[in-house]
Order: C-alpha cells, then structure tokens, then sequence
C-alpha cells in the first residue's frame, strides 16, 4: 500500500497542469502500479463516513463557473466496490459508523489528480468522504483504520489543500508569488509530517500561527489527517514534493509514503 496527499488546487488544473502535473505524473512512477485506489477528496463531505459502490463512477463536474472544457473533462474509470466493502468493514471493526452509497461518481477532487497521475483511467477506483464537522483526530483514526490494508498493493490518495483560504483570492495570475501566511503554514506542515509530530499537526489551528488563516474551515485539510492516520503506523519513509504556489494562495505540495 502506498499512501499519498496531493493538493489539487483549482478545479483548472485539469486544463492547465504545470509544474504540479509534471510532478504528480513523476510522483506516480516511484511505486507500483496500484490494483485499486482509495480516494479521500475534500469534495464528499458527508456527516458519516462513507464509501461508494459505484461499477462505473460518473465524473461530477463539481464546480460553476468554469470553462466549457473543463466540462467536458471525462475520466471513466472502472469502480472498485469490493475495495470500497472492505473499506466500510474496516471501518465498522473499530466502531466507526460507515454508510455505503450505491453509486456516487468522482468528484473533481478525485478526478483532476488522477488524470495527471493515470491519464488511461484504467485502475478501479472507489471514494471514502470526510466529515468537515469532525475532529481532525476522528480523520485521523480514519486512517489508523486503514492501516490494515498495507498487504495489498493499493493507493491511498488522499486529495485535499495545505493552504485553502479562498477568501484571499486576490489575483487571476496563477504565477502570483505566495501571501507570506502561505509559506509558512506549508513548512510548519512539512515539520510535523517529517517529525512524526501527529499531535502537534491535527492541533494546528491552535500550535501554528498561521493555522487558522490557512484553513478558514478544515474541510481541504481533513484528507491530509486520513493520509496521516494511515502513514502513522508504518515505517514508510515520506517526501515532500512542493512543485508550485498558484494564486498566491493556493501551496500545492504533496507528501508520499511509500517504503
Ligand atoms: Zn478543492
């Protein structure tokens, strides 16, 4: 099992990948081709947890506003339901509650990385939601949960932001140097991941100064806390990739575990 996080900036990154597409296309040759994937997108949101047992997910187009091309964007790859039971039994078996959903597409948080990762769309994937109104401990026993998967030649690709403060937005210039804020949330970020400090990082709206700029609401932050949860127990070895900065505001690292 490999686990990875990807910032997934704006839903554009589709039509406009840069350097963030080089690298995440780079980051997908460092480890096996996964069997299935298991996405973690900050775009399902629901209460409970829940998994998607959809055969063929649609792509959702989950954004307004956009280009026509990017509408037209289809990433039609195969479900992966049995992966997604597994899931929801790994889940009950720590006394989480776990709903499944017969059907819920891919969300846009899934879909972009994944085209840039996968362009063929070939490998059977399925979604887990974040609960925006849970603890960032609670996501992140959602990923201990899952640490009983690393036997099986999977991806973990939790998608989500390291910086997501849309209120910011000041510029259409996606080569727009960095708010100050935005730097230094990512590197305190990047210390805890490397350290091992999981306390320290799911109370990063207290411990860091610039938490609570970063991330208005937890939501985008949420995928990074499952992808931590599940990296914790094992003693996979972690890179930090920081391709670019768009917006100014939008940091657009990733972190892979992989052993
Ligand atoms: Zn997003």
């Amino acid at each position: 099992m490999t686990t990875l996080f990807v910032s997934h900036g704006a839903p554009t990154l589709a039509l406009e990948p840069g350097n963030t597409g080089r690298v995440l296309a780079e980051i997908a040759t460092r480890f096996p081709r996964p069997d299935a994937i298991l996405v973690v997108s900050a775009h399902w949101d629901t209460r409970v947890p829940t998994v998607s047992l959809a055969t063929q997910p649609e792509t959702i187009h989950d954004f307004g506003g956009f280009p026509p091309a990017l509408y037209a964007q289809q990433y039609p790859a195969p479900g992966a339901p049995e992966l997604a039971q597994q899931v929801a039994s790994l889940l009950q078996a720590q006394d989480i509650p776990v709903h499944v959903h017969p059907q819920r597409g891919l969300d846009h948080g899934a879909w972009v990385p994944l085209m840039l990762m996968y362009p063929q769309a070939d490998i059977p994937v399925t979604q887990l939601s974040i609960q925006s109104t849970a603890t960032p401990a609670q996501q992140f026993a959602l990923g201990q949960a899952l640490q009983s998967l690393q036997a099986q030649n999977l991806l973990i690709l939790a998608s989500g932001a390291i910086t997501h403060n849309l209120a910011d937005f000041f510029t259409a210039n996606r080569d727009a140097a960095p708010l100050a804020y935005v730097t230094a949330f990512a590197d305190w970020v990047a210390e805890r991941i490397q350290t091992r400090q999981w306390q320290s990082l799911l109370n990063y709206r207290l411990e860091c100064p610039q938490g609570a700029q970063a991330h208005p609401t937890a939501d985008h932050l949420m995928p990074l806390f499952v992808a931590a949860g599940c990296a914790a127990g094992l003693r996979d070895t972690v890179q930090r990739f920081t391709p670019e900065n768009t917006y100014g505001i939008l940091a657009m690292d990733a972190y892979l575990w992989a052993a």
